[in-house]
């Protein structure tokens, strides 16, 4: 029997680990810092939150993420994956990947997550110079990085890195320093990300008071096309908006996202899109165990979107990809013509050199991707409900 297509049986996992060793100072992720005393019930929780699958699903993905995954503790690290491996089997030729920071992945960890069937690492360097990773308030030093990719490539992970760019005080030539750094260090896939100051966090409130100089707008933009170019001189080519690879090292898992395709989410304030069912988890981590632990729902919202959401939401995240949207599958999947759902709107983006179509597909152009977010919000505005202001999920990586 033929099995349903991708965006009805989820085929991607993402598990939530909230602990960190440190809060850094630009991140407004609900993370738990200083409550390791909970990582033991918090893996239980996690484990009766798989459970209630019933019956195991092989899935093509999987992604650990946080928070700091690596940061629990070897021998609850290894429940969680032993319990993965029965809840979730990975399928052949599957992708496990789990998110880690330079710190905390040691040798001894990653044979433990090879033998478990972990293929890949995503590994949270930000920056190579030791000036930027204090200016971002990160928890680790440039010389945690070798260690850390030395063990993933020991262990014979694919590993991908994290960049960040435009941290207070960081110039182009920096940038091009850590892109290279990262070249030197062999990487196939790198996500980069310019530094975004989330209201309420430290480094918000240092830009606020004027204790640090931001980055110029035209600095950013500047070295985000720096970084399109090197990476693809280099052989990695954009595949996503803040995401690069050489060919075969996508990846895959996010992939899934990008597709609207269904996938499940464990752990507190995870997301999954189930049935057509979005759901979140409850935000609170104590709450989750708890609630977990007690046999009761850990969904804190839960919206089944109509046919016509579903196809704008569609929209939204593939046009993410650089690849952009093909219309037949796009209508296979959805069930609406692209055109018939934002057609109105697309003159004027064609127009101003942001949106390029072929005969059978519509993508942004390089000047669009710089304004991916709101060329996305424009096209929203074709939709009829207010419920097009709905967050998208968050990403893995
Ligand atoms: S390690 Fe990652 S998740 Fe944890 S506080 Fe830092 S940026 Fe946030």
């Amino acid at each position: 029997m033929d099995r349903p297509p991708a965006w009805i049986e989820p085929r991607a996992a993402y598990l939530h680990v909230p602990f960190c060793a440190h809060h850094c100072g630009y991140c407004d992720f609900a993370v738990s810092v200083g409550r390791d005393e909970l990582m033991p019930a918090y893996v239980d929780a996690l484990i009766a939150e798989m459970a209630r699958l019933e019956v195991p699903r092989p899935m093509d993905t999987i992604f650990i993420g946080g928070g700091t995954p690596t940061h629990l503790p070897d021998a609850e690290f290894e429940r969680l994956l032993t319990a993965i491996g029965h809840w979730l089997p990975l399928n052949p030729g599957g992708e496990f990947s789990v998110e880690s920071n330079p710190e905390s992945l040691e040798a001894e960890k990653c044979v433990a997550m090879r033998r478990a069937g972990v293929t890949r690492v995503s590994i949270g360097v930000q920056s190579f110079q030791p000036h930027l990773l204090k200016a971002l308030d990160r928890a680790h030093r440039n010389e945690h990085i070798p260690r850390a990719i030395g063990a993933a490539s020991d262990a014979g992970f694919e590993f991908s890195l994290d960049l960040i760019f435009a941290a207070p005080g960081a110039t182009p030539d920096d940038w091009a320093r850590d892109l290279d750094a990262a070249l030197t260090f062999g990487a196939n896939h790198l996500s980069t990300y310019g530094l975004t100051y989330e209201k309420g966090t430290p480094l918000w409130k240092d830009r606020e008071r004027g204790r640090l100089m931001p980055a110029t707008e035209d600095d950013e933009l500047a070295m985000y096309e720096f970084a399109i170019d090197r990476l693809a001189d280099a052989g990695l080519d954009q595949y996503e908006i803040s995401n690069f690879a050489r060919p075969g090292h996508r990846c895959r898992h996010n992939e899934h996202y990008w597709a609207n395709h269904a996938y499940y989410g464990f752990g507190v304030g995870a997301a999954r899109y189930v049935d057509f069912h979005r759901e979140l988890n409850v935000r609170n981590t104590p709450d989750y165990i708890r609630k977990a632990l007690a046999g009761e729902s850990v969904t804190f919202q839960t919206e089944l979107l109509t046919p016509r959401d579903r196809a704008y939401e569609t929209m939204a995240v593939q046009l993410r990809r650089i690849a952009g949207i093909a219309f037949a599958p796009f209508e296979h999947q959805t069930g609406f013509a692209l055109e018939s759902l934002v057609g109105e709107r697309l003159p004027a983006l064609l127009d101003r050199g942001l949106l390029q179509r072929s005969d059978t597909s519509l993508s942004l152009t390089r000047a669009g991707r710089r304004l991916a977010d709101g060329i996305v919000e424009d096209l929203l505005k074709s939709k009829p409900t207010p419920a097009s202001r709905r967050p998208l999920p968050r990403l893995a990586d």
